[in-house]
Protein backbone atom coordinates (compact mmCIF):
# COMPACT_ATOMS: atom_id res chain seq x y z
CA UNK A 1 0.00 0.00 0.00
CA UNK A 2 1.78 3.63 -0.67
CA UNK A 3 1.04 6.43 1.55
CA UNK A 4 -0.01 9.43 0.34
CA UNK A 5 3.60 11.20 -0.09
CA UNK A 6 3.70 8.11 -2.42
CA UNK A 7 0.44 8.61 -3.87
CA UNK A 8 1.06 12.48 -4.69
CA UNK A 9 4.55 11.48 -6.25
CA UNK A 10 3.53 9.14 -8.41
CA UNK A 11 0.83 11.52 -9.20
CA UNK A 12 3.29 14.20 -10.40
CA UNK A 13 4.79 11.42 -12.37
CA UNK A 14 1.88 10.99 -14.29
CA UNK A 15 1.83 14.75 -15.11
CA UNK A 16 4.69 14.03 -17.11
CA UNK A 17 2.47 11.92 -19.69
CA UNK A 18 0.48 15.31 -19.96
CA UNK A 19 -0.51 16.55 -23.58
CA UNK A 20 -1.28 20.00 -22.96
CA UNK A 21 -0.61 22.18 -25.23
CA UNK A 22 -3.12 24.64 -25.18
CA UNK A 23 -2.81 25.43 -21.05
CA UNK A 24 0.45 24.31 -20.18
CA UNK A 25 -0.83 22.98 -17.39
CA UNK A 26 0.31 19.62 -16.89
CA UNK A 27 -1.68 17.59 -14.21
CA UNK A 28 -1.20 14.14 -12.96
CA UNK A 29 -3.64 12.19 -10.87
CA UNK A 30 -3.63 8.48 -9.22
CA UNK A 31 -6.61 6.25 -8.37
CA UNK A 32 -6.51 3.63 -5.99
CA UNK A 33 -9.04 1.17 -6.44
CA UNK A 34 -11.19 -0.91 -3.45
CA UNK A 35 -8.24 -3.53 -3.86
CA UNK A 36 -5.77 -1.31 -3.45
CA UNK A 37 -4.79 -1.22 -7.63
CA UNK A 38 -3.39 1.68 -8.97
CA UNK A 39 -3.98 3.47 -11.93
CA UNK A 40 -2.80 7.06 -13.64
CA UNK A 41 -4.14 9.25 -15.79
CA UNK A 42 -3.14 13.01 -17.21
CA UNK A 43 -4.69 15.73 -18.91
CA UNK A 44 -5.23 15.59 -22.49
CA UNK A 45 -6.04 18.52 -24.36
CA UNK A 46 -7.84 18.92 -27.44
CA UNK A 47 -8.09 21.99 -30.06
CA UNK A 48 -11.74 21.97 -29.48
CA UNK A 49 -11.61 22.11 -25.72
CA UNK A 50 -14.71 20.81 -24.33
CA UNK A 51 -13.15 17.56 -26.34
CA UNK A 52 -10.29 17.52 -23.52
CA UNK A 53 -9.86 15.17 -20.26
CA UNK A 54 -9.11 16.02 -16.87
CA UNK A 55 -6.31 14.01 -15.26
CA UNK A 56 -8.46 12.50 -12.63
CA UNK A 57 -11.02 11.54 -15.15
CA UNK A 58 -8.49 9.69 -17.04
CA UNK A 59 -7.02 8.01 -14.08
CA UNK A 60 -10.39 6.65 -12.25
CA UNK A 61 -11.78 5.97 -16.07
CA UNK A 62 -8.97 3.83 -16.87
CA UNK A 63 -9.66 2.00 -13.23
CA UNK A 64 -13.14 1.47 -14.13
CA UNK A 65 -11.66 0.34 -17.61
CA UNK A 66 -10.41 -2.13 -15.55
CA UNK A 67 -13.19 -3.99 -14.07
CA UNK A 68 -12.80 -1.53 -10.97
CA UNK A 69 -16.20 -0.19 -9.42
CA UNK A 70 -14.89 0.69 -6.11
CA UNK A 71 -12.13 3.72 -6.09
CA UNK A 72 -11.06 4.90 -2.59
CA UNK A 73 -8.91 7.51 -2.72
CA UNK A 74 -7.66 9.74 -5.43
CA UNK A 75 -4.44 12.07 -5.47
CA UNK A 76 -4.10 14.75 -8.05
CA UNK A 77 -0.77 16.95 -8.63
CA UNK A 78 0.26 19.61 -11.25
CA UNK A 79 3.82 20.23 -11.90
CA UNK A 80 3.58 23.50 -13.70
CA UNK A 81 1.50 25.23 -10.98
CA UNK A 82 4.44 27.83 -9.37
CA UNK A 83 2.86 29.70 -6.35
CA UNK A 84 -0.89 28.43 -7.81
CA UNK A 85 -3.08 26.97 -5.01
CA UNK A 86 -3.15 23.56 -6.11
CA UNK A 87 -5.02 21.04 -8.87
CA UNK A 88 -8.03 21.19 -7.19
CA UNK A 89 -10.70 18.72 -9.33
CA UNK A 90 -13.09 20.39 -11.66
CA UNK A 91 -16.74 19.82 -10.60
CA UNK A 92 -17.31 17.33 -13.94
CA UNK A 93 -14.20 15.74 -11.95
CA UNK A 94 -15.88 15.47 -8.86
CA UNK A 95 -19.08 14.08 -9.66
CA UNK A 96 -17.03 11.53 -11.25
CA UNK A 97 -15.47 10.57 -7.99
CA UNK A 98 -18.94 10.65 -6.79
CA UNK A 99 -19.63 7.71 -9.15
CA UNK A 100 -17.15 5.58 -8.22
CA UNK A 101 -17.45 6.36 -4.07
CA UNK A 102 -14.08 8.15 -3.81
CA UNK A 103 -13.72 8.94 -0.17
CA UNK A 104 -9.90 10.69 -0.19
CA UNK A 105 -9.11 13.15 -2.05
CA UNK A 106 -5.46 14.57 -2.29
CA UNK A 107 -4.06 17.60 -3.54
CA UNK A 108 -0.94 19.07 -4.12
CA UNK A 109 0.29 21.89 -6.21
CA UNK A 110 4.74 21.24 -6.72
CA UNK A 111 7.81 19.98 -5.26
CA UNK A 112 6.95 22.09 -2.08
CA UNK A 113 3.37 21.79 -1.55
CA UNK A 114 1.49 20.05 1.45
CA UNK A 115 -0.43 17.40 1.19
CA UNK A 116 -4.09 18.30 1.04
CA UNK A 117 -6.25 15.70 2.54
CA UNK A 118 -10.03 16.27 1.78
CA UNK A 119 -13.21 13.99 1.50
CA UNK A 120 -15.69 14.30 -0.81
CA UNK A 121 -17.76 15.63 0.96
CA UNK A 122 -16.23 18.50 1.39
CA UNK A 123 -15.37 18.98 -2.08
CA UNK A 124 -19.09 18.07 -3.55
CA UNK A 125 -22.13 18.47 -0.79
CA UNK A 126 -25.38 17.74 -2.10
CA UNK A 127 -24.24 15.99 -4.99
CA UNK A 128 -26.43 14.27 -7.78
CA UNK A 129 -26.51 10.38 -6.94
CA UNK A 130 -29.57 8.10 -8.22
ZN1 LIG B 1 -11.72 17.72 -14.12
Amino acid sequence: MMDDDALIAAARAAAEGSYSPYSKFRVGAVAVGSGGEIFTGANVENAAYPASSCAEATAINTAVSHGVRKIDTVAVACVDAEGAEGAYPCGRCRQIMAEFGVERVLVSAGEDSEVREHTLDELLPHRFTL
